[in-house]
């Protein structure tokens, strides 16, 4: 079991495939030309299933793919065979630009959900946001997702003055779809301009949301991250992460494996602890695992402090988003 001093247990853990990405979203890449980690530095298939079947005979139950954006990867088709055949449920967090060229092998993978990350509703907006002109592939690759009964999550970062005014429109796509809507608050990472007056929070989403629908509170599982409602009449059911504004450590469950192989304990640690070496080097990599696992700190990986306006970009130790695997 992978406890730490507070008495959480981890058994959520998120693999990301790779640094590399299709997409360059000025949020997510640090802002100075950034060169993706070399394919010999990355956890190869083999390795990565290794590793996931020492976690999930350390207890974990879930684990979520992600990057970078996972689908890049040539052998993705191969490495989610090989997970599906362990005794987790697996998901997987993707830009969506390839799910149709892998649609077999993600159907009979039988994820138990997928998130698509989609910030903007407006094609000319999307090119501005990520720098790529993929909106239309997007789109249509959630209705495939639809189509084949996959459940699927669409993963929005608020941003003020970008996307704030989309708000309503992405709650409208829940009405005759399905899909879970989840609005998240923007955060802090290397290189990727945060500042905390960007930050729509939480509090601010919500009531714009009720100036047009009559929302509906889901009561919480232990570990969920989201606040979920459901709206009178809709079909799906809208969420909001809350990490700056109200953050949910105290039943944190997570854990995340870079795609170089190095274990981070919290989305916002400085400390890592190198597994792939020691996997090379064929050495014990299970009391490595323990001993992150303790150094967990209690909240924000003792970094970040819980007014985020008095956050101080300039102090943060961490690594740019799309090389931890959001
Ligand atoms: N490429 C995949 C994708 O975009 O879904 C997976 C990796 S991405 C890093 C995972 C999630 O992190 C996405 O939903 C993305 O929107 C979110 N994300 C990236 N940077 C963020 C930031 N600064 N604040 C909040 N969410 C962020
Ligand atoms: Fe790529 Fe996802 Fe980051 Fe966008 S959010 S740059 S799609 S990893």
């Amino acid at each position: 079991m992978l406890k730490d001093t507070f008495g959480r247990i981890h058994n959520y853990l998120r693999i990301s495939l790779t640094d590399n990405c299709n997409l360059r979203c000025f949020y997510c890449m640090p802002e100075e030309d950034y060169a993706f980690t070399p394919q010999q530095q990355l956890m190869q298939a083999d390795e990565i299933g290794q590793l996931a079947q020492l976690f999930v005979e350390q207890g974990v139950t879930k684990i979520r793919l992600t990057g970078g954006e996972p689908l890049v990867r040539k052998d993705a088709p191969a490495i989610i065979e090989k997970l599906a055949q362990l005794p987790v449920e697996l998901h997987m967090t993707t830009n969506g630009i390839r799910i149709d060229d892998m649609l077999p092998q993600i159907v009979a993978a039988g994820f138990k959900s997928i998130n698509i990350s989609l910030d903007t509703l407006r094609p000319e907006r999307f090119l501005q946001i990520t720098r790529r002109n993929y909106y239309a592939r997007v789109r249509a690759n959630i209705d495939l997702l639809l189509q084949h009964a996959i459940p699927t999550k669409i993963n929005m970062v608020v941003m003020k003055g970008v996307n704030d005014d989309e708000i309503l429109d992405f709650v409208a796509l829940t009405k005759d779809n399905p899909l879970e809507v989840r609005f998240i608050e923007f955060m802090p990472f290397s290189g990727n301009r945060w500042t905390s007056n960007q930050v729509l929070t939480y509090a601010d989403i919500l009531a714009s949301v009720r100036t047009q629908y009559a929302v509906q509170p889901q009561s919480p599982g232990p570990n969920d991250t989201a606040k979920a409602f459901s709206i009178v009449g809709h079909q799906g059911r809208i969420a909001m992460i809350s990490t700056m504004s109200a953050p949910f450590c105290a039943g944190c469950n997570r854990i995340r494996l870079t795609a170089d192989g190095k274990l981070k304990n919290c989305l916002f640690s400085a400390h890592e602890t190198d597994l792939l070496t020691s996997l090379r080097a064929g050495g014990d990599v299970l009391p490595l695992i323990h001993e992150n696992i303790r150094s967990k700190a209690q909240a924000l990986g003792g970094q970040l402090n819980e007014n985020f306006e008095n956050i101080d970009t300039d102090f943060l130790k961490n690594r740019s988003m799309i090389t931890i695997g959001g």
